[in-house]
This record gives structure tokens, C-alpha cells and sequence, in this order.
């Protein structure tokens, strides 16, 4: 076997679609779960953004966000992706000047649909937010959403008709490594023999990384999410919204909205379970920007629970690890897997095939920046 992928989400599916790209289809992906999508890619909110403050983020999300654009007709199947923009509002000069800051560096990149607007055009795009503490935001049309359930399934339905096989209910157990570097990979049905094997495991992605004796910072971090009943105070057509003041958001999801907020007082583990309290925290967070809330119905039980995959800047780690030719890292996404799952998906492929990638500056991302101190710290976090 060419290559094989540990994890089916939507990081592995994208990688197996890419390297079909480039001409090479022996290649396996492996899934514990008997479905895909079990992982953090079924509990995602499926936002996509390019309003990240650094470069290398901007840069993920303008080679994903057009290749959501196009992404239907190129994979014959949906994205969902619906560009209805990410506003960003804020209620204090500090978090003005950062807006300021991110808008340059974002259209110096080349990203042209950012506006930075004052607070009678942020009322205009959020109406029913209360704005009278608001001095202005950011906004940027082509952010929006995805289904990342679509997307996954698309990458995946097409890698497979180009040969590419989904192994479903097969654990990988361990790394086989000789002389040379990676050797295969042992799982609950045996052994498969290959010299290249990329971590796409994403919250468990450091206990793949140890059957390969690799140490890997990547941690898991509970993140919840809060639909709301059927509401009709919100268009359909709202973009996110997001208060930098409280760090609450939300977004249309059917006919009511999607409601998170992200608990600093959160700690890592494989927490999954949905914790009632938190619909009291951030109903009270949420009614405070957005009064009509108050008339809006939560049903605790349709509330969910997923993980984050953190690292210690807030960036992914991507590509080979020099220590352990063949073994490859995809991981760590800080909550922006769906909407870097493209790019990472094309930077993979481009350093397993050609060992250089021209998406972005691949050092930047490199597993031996932790080692070598060099952090690139993302603040653009939700
Ligand atoms: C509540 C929440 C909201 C989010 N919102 C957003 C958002 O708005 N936008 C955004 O871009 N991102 C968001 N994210 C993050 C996003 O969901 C993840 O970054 C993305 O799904 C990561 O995809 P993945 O394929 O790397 O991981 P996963 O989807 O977790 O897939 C990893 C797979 O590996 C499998 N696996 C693990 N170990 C093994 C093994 N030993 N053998 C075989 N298989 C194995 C698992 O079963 C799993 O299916 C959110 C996440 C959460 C939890």
C-alpha cells in the first residue's frame, strides 16, 4: 500500500481525495467507527472564516473557502456551503485596533470582500443584536458555513471511485517502523505493509502519534453547542455573529440557531458528555447581545458535546516528521479542521508526493516547531 490514512473524518477523507488528485489511488483509510463522521467532524458547527490575524490561517482559508465555491461541481455532490458572512462586532477600542490590524494583513493577503464598518452598518447587517454599546466590526461575505457531514462524505465518495479503500470498524493498534522509517501499520484486522502513514486521528491524533513513539502536543478540549427551537425573530440569512466582548456566537441552523460559546474555565480530556449547566452560562451571555433570545426554546436534549484538537499555539500540525520518515501529521486544527480540511488536504498530498507544498510556508506548520520554540500564537479563536 502507497499510503494509509488513520482516521476517516474529514481531514482524512480530504487527503485521500487530494492524492487521487495527484495521480496516486493506492490508498487506504482507516476508521475505528463503523460510520464516518463519529469524531470531531460530525459535532463541528461547520463555520468557515478567513478572519484569522495570521497569515498562515488567511492563507488556509483562501485556498478552502473558493474550493467550497466550486466544491459541487467539482465532487458532484453538496458542500452547503453558504456564504452569508461571519460579522464580527465589538464594544471596545482594543478589540477595534485588533480588528484593524487582522483587516490589513487579511486584504494585503488578497483577501478582497473584508469591510471594517461602523456601528450604524453593524446594526444594518445584525438588526436584532443591541447595539448601543457597539463602536464597530469586521465583515466578510464569502465567510459562511458548510455541512461538514456533505463535505466529508463528498471527499471521500470521490477518492473512493478513483480506487482509494475506507476500511470502517479497524482500529489501528501500532506503527511498525524499521531501519528506514515507518514500515506499516497493525490494526484489528491485521497488518498492512507501506512506508507512508499520515495521523488524521484528530483529538486522538497524540495517542496515534505515541504507537509511532512520537510525542505530540495535541490535546483534546470539550466544545458545546446549543440549538434552539424552531424561532422566527432571526432571518435565515443572518450571518454569524460574533460578540468579541462575551465570545459568544451563533448562527442560523434550520429554522432557529446554533448558540456557542466557548467556556475558558474548560479543561482538556476526553470529556463528551453535554453539561446542563452550560445552557444557563450562555443564555446568559447570549440574551445580553441578542434580547430576543429570551423568547426563544432550548431543549437540553438536543444540545451536543465534541471535541477540539488544541495544540499549544492554536495552529495545526502538518506534514512529516523529520525524526520518522514516512510517518506524516495532519492534526491539531484548534477548532478550524472543516474549513482548512481542503487546504490540508492539497498541503498533504503536495509534501507525501513532492516534498514541498505552494498553499503555504509548510515550516510554519512543522511538527519541530514546538522543539525549536518557534510558536506562531492564532488570538482569531472561537
Ligand atoms: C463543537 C465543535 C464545533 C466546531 N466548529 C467548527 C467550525 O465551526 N469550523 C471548523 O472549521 N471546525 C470546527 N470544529 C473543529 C472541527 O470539527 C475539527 O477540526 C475537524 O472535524 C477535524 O477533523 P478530523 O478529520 O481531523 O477529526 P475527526 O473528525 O475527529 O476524525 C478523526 C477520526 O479518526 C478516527 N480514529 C482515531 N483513532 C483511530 C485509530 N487508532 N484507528 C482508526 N481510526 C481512528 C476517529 O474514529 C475519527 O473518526 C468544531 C469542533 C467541535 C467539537
Amino acid at each position: 500500500m502507497d499510503v494509509v490514512i488513520i482516521g476517516g473524518g474529514i481531514v482524512g477523507s480530504s487527503i485521500a481525495y487530494h492524492l487521487t488528485e495527484s495521480g496516486c489511488r493506492d490508498v487506504v483509510v482507516i476508521e475505528r467507527e463503523a460510520h464516518q463522521g463519529k469524531g470531531s467532524t460530525g459535532k463541528s458547527m461547520g463555520g468557515v472564516r478567513a478572519q484569522f490575524a495570521t497569515p498562515v490561517n488567511i492563507r488556509m482559508s483562501l485556498y478552502s473557502i473558493p474550493f467550497f465555491s466550486k466544491f459541487d461541481e467539482r465532487m458532484v455532490s453538496p458542500s452547503d456551503y453558504r456564504p452569508q458572512g461571519y460579522l464580527l462586532v465589538t464594544t471596545n477600542e482594543r478589540h477595534m485596533a485588533y480588528l484593524r490590524e487582522n483587516y490589513q494583513r487579511q486584504v494585503d493577503l488578497g483577501l478582497k470582500s473584508v469591510q471594517l464598518f461602523g456601528p450604524e452598518d453593524v446594526a444594518k447587517i445584525a438588526p436584532e443584536i443591541r447595539s448601543d454599546d457597539i463602536i464597530g466590526g469586521s465583515f466578510c461575505p464569502t465567510d459562511g458555513f458548510v455541512d461538514p457531514a456533505s463535505v466529508m462524505n463528498g471527499f471521500m465518495r470521490k477518492a473512493m471511485e478513483r480506487g482509494v479503500e475506507l476500511m470502517r470498524e479497524t482500529e489501528v493498534t501500532g506503527i511498525q517502523t524499521d531501519g528506514k522509517g515507518v514500515c506499516g501499520v497493525e490494526t484489528t484486522r491485521g497488518n498492512i505493509g507501506t512506508r507512508i502513514v499520515v495521523n488524521a486521528a484528530g483529538p486522538w491524533a497524540s495517542l496515534v502519534a505515541k504507537l509511532a513513539g512520537v510525542d505530540l502536543p495535541v490535546y483534546p478540549l470539550r466544545r458545546m453547542l446549543v440549538p434552539t427551537e424552531p424561532f422566527d425573530k432571526i432571518s435565515p440569512r443572518s450571518p454569524m455573529v460574533v460578540d468579541m466582548s462575551t465570545g459568544f456566537h451563533y448562527r442560523p441552523e434550520g429554522r432557529g440557531l446554533l448558540l456557542a460559546w466557548n467556556d475558558p474555565e474548560e479543561t482538556p480530556g476526553f470529556k463528551t458528555n453535554f453539561d446542563l449547566a452550560f445552557i444557563e452560562k450562555i443564555l446568559s451571555r447570549g440574551v445580553d447581545r441578542l434580547p430576543c433570545l429570551q423568547e426563544a426554546e432550548v431543549n437540553p436534549r438536543r444540545a451536543w458535546a465534541g471535541l477540539y484538537a488544541m495544540t499549544p499555539d492554536h495552529h495545526a500540525v502538518l506534514g512529516p516528521v523529520a525524526s520518522l520518515p514516512g510517518f506524516f501529521l495532519a492534526n491539531g486544527f484548534s477548532g478550524h479542521g472543516v474549513m482548512h480540511s481542503p487546504a490540508t488536504g492539497r498541503i498533504l498530498a503536495d509534501l507525501i508526493l513532492h516534498g514541498v507544498s505552494d498553499v503555504i510556508d509548510t515550516q510554519l506548520l512543522a511538527f519541530e516547531r514546538f522543539a525549536a520554540g518557534r510558536w506562531i500564537e492564532e488570538t482569531a479563536l472561537l
